[in-house]
């Protein structure tokens, strides 16, 4: 079974049988992982290697806080305005698809002034996303707030964008996926089951200089400044996801990192995206220069055909291919976890599919 789930997504599967074979009694304690107390020496040990691992990963550097939080991708929605804006402040948001506009939605409850930038043209029927001299930032932003990776519209911004004020981003569906300055950034999050683990946790990477900023009201398990100080125990966190999240980063690790990570995606994304534009049975209306490697959507020409390719599908093996219910067509999601011969066994039964029905 190859899974293209779009979230929760496939865990990497020497993982999943680690985490099976160590379910009953972990690290020799006699219980699982999700019997003990967190602040257990040989819990609190695993949190330790947790971090460093990620902070390995990803070259985190020393003037940032990694947190592991409460709430998904979408706690940190509000956690962020919350954490790093006063309630009269300023706030900069790109605008680029269904997860940028919730985050901007949740913004609005907490800062006064939310300048949304429509970032997104098409030309020639190919979305895009306008040049950043186009932007109109705002010149007193307490953060500018962006998606490099749209999970539902598939759509991607590779290159970080400059600016003054500290740039946030929600990093959920690509972190982990290719190298990544992290000094360009203020804050950066992510649910985590996309690439790391479990949802209901979340990673976040912020600027140390940024715990200073947070409203006094903020709710405390979202305090990243509280948060920061307890190592992310100001309550019971989520052990059991904290730990596979470890797991996870190494596996990664053991893998070569998240150079050979990106050029595993780099490589399921161009066969699949060369299949899709090499065909007339398939279309992809998202220019090149924005197209997301972890999320490629694409429609059937004739949509009657839709569910005859999904039925056919899942009868291969080939998962979870189903578009979001905001865009319809298909969208085969390929993280981390997703081998290159899940993309070759999607693109030959694609093959075959357009040639039985044309
Ligand atoms: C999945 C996703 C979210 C939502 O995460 P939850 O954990 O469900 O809150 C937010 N942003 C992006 C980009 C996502 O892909």
């Amino acid at each position: 079974m190859y899974n293209f789930s779009a979230g929760p997504a496939m865990l990497p599967a020497p993982v999943l049988k680690k985490v099976q074979s160590e379910l009953l009694n972990w690290n020799n304690q006699g219980v699982s992982v999700m019997e003990m107390s967190h602040r257990d020496a040989v819990y609190v040990q695993m949190t330790e290697t947790a971090e460093q691992d990620v902070r390995d990963l990803m070259a985190i550097p020393d003037n940032y806080a990694v947190l592991f939080m409460h709430g998904g991708g979408r706690g940190q929605f509000s956690a962020v305005p919350q954490n790093i804006a006063s309630a009269d402040a300023t706030v900069d948001y790109l605008n680029t698809g269904i997860w940028s506009e919730f985050a901007i939605r949740e913004a609005k409850k907490y800062t006064a002034h939310v300048n949304v930038l429509d970032v997104m043209t098409e030309q020639d029927g190919l979305k895009q996303v306008r040049e950043q001299a186009a932007w109109s930032l705002s010149e007193n932003a307490a953060y500018v707030h962006y998606c490099p990776n749209e999970t539902v519209d598939g759509i991607a911004i590779h290159d970080i964008p400059k600016v003054s004020a500290p740039l946030v981003a929600d990093m959920s569906s690509v972190i982990l996926s290719e190298p990544l300055d992290v000094s360009k950034f203020g804050v950066i999050y992510a649910g985590a089951q996309k690439n790391i683990g479990p949802s209901g946790l979340a990673l976040v990477i912020i600027r140390k200089d940024l715990l200073e900023t947070q409203q006094n009201t903020v709710c405390t398990v979202m305090n990243y400044k509280v948060q920061a100080a307890e190592h992310s125990m100001y309550n019971t966190p989520n052990t059991f996801a904290w730990y596979l999240a470890g797991e996870v980063f190494k596996w990664i690790k053991a893998e070569g990192g998240v150079e050979a990570m990106a050029s595993l995606n780099t490589r399921k994304s161009e066969l699949l995206y060369e299949c899709v534009d090499n065909s007339s049975f398939y279309r992809n209306t998202i220019h090149p220069k924005n197209r997301s490697k972890m999320n490629v959507p694409f429609q059937l020409e004739n949509p009657e055909l839709d569910s005859l390719f999904l039925q056919q599908a899942k009868a291969e093996g080939l998962l979870a291919l189903k578009g979001h219910r905001f865009v319809g067509g298909m969208r085969a999601s390929m993280y981390n976890a997703m081998p290159y011969e899940g993309a070759k066994a999607l693109v030959d039964f694609m093959t075959r599919f357009a040639k039985e029905n044309t």
